[in-house]
């Protein structure tokens, strides 16, 4: 697989089943075959998981990364064999770091469910293409990733404001809006990356979207009571 392709969300479900390293080997920068260079993102995804996984507590060391061509083997068996012995020194995962397994569990699916979030707040210097190793480890910065999780964004249906316009469902990626005909709709918290589209796409007249920081959404109404008054109805009756 090229190593553009290597995803954040892969490397997290490695270490989800207990992998205690992961080791890219990438080409060498500047010699993609391809004019997207996914090696530069492959490395800069890498230095972003390093920094996530110092903020969940866990050695850093435990993701590595690095270039070689095709014709490079003792190039690929040096790199695999010094990262093998790294990662025997650190210990098994979790137990090297004295994290318990069920807090480690948690805290890899807290990362788990915020994979999309970091890709989209990171998504323009994740494809940078810098200049040496040594900018591309200062592309991320620990107190910008801590910021990070302290702020995450959540978006919520206020369902007194929802008129059941469909209109966030529609336009929603991920499919995360739970939208049924004069229904209130609600934002399925698990499924939705948080792109902010359906604060965007719902009208303002409703203004039903709001966009909620550093602190988890209310809890969604129960099914049997979503069904909603018009605003037009209200008014008559009034
Ligand atoms: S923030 Fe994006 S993913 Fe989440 S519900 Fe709204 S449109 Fe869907
Ligand atoms: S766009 Fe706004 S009013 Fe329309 S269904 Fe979505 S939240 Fe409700």
């Amino acid at each position: 697989m090229c190593s553009g392709r290597v995803d954040l969300g892969f490397v997290l479900r490695a270490f989800s089943k207990g992998i205690d390293g992961v080791f890219l080997g990438a080409c060498h920068l500047g010699e993609c075959n391809y004019i997207t260079h996914g090696n530069y993102q492959a490395l800069n995804m890498v230095y972003l998981f390093k920094k996530i996984m110092e903020h969940i507590g866990l050695n850093p060391e435990r993701v590595r990364i690095n270039f070689m061509s095709g014709a490079e083997a003792n190039v690929f068996t040096e790199s695999v064999n010094d990262f093998v012995r790294k990662v025997k020194e650190i210990g098994p995962l979790g137990k090297g770091e004295g994290i318990d397994k069920d807090e480690l569990k948690s805290r890899l699916e807290e990362v788990g469910k915020l994979i999309p979030y970091f890709k989209m707040m990171n998504r323009q210097k994740l494809v940078s293409r810098l200049a040496n190793h040594e900018e591309c480890e200062r592309l991320f910065t620990k107190d910008e990733i801590d910021r990070q999780f302290s702020e995450v964004v959540s978006y919520y249906i206020d369902p007194a404001k929802c008129q059941a316009c469909m209109t966030c469902a529609r336009r929603c990626p991920v499919e995360a809006v739970i939208s049924a005909k004069n229904q209130v709709h609600v934002i399925d918290q698990d499924k939705c990356i948080k792109c902010g589209t359906c604060l965007e796409a719902c009208p303002p007249r409703f203004g039903a979207v709001t966009k909620i920081i550093g602190e988890p959404a209310p809890a969604p109404l129960p099914e049997d009571q979503r069904a909603i008054v018009r605003k037009t109805k209200e008014k008559e009756v009034a």
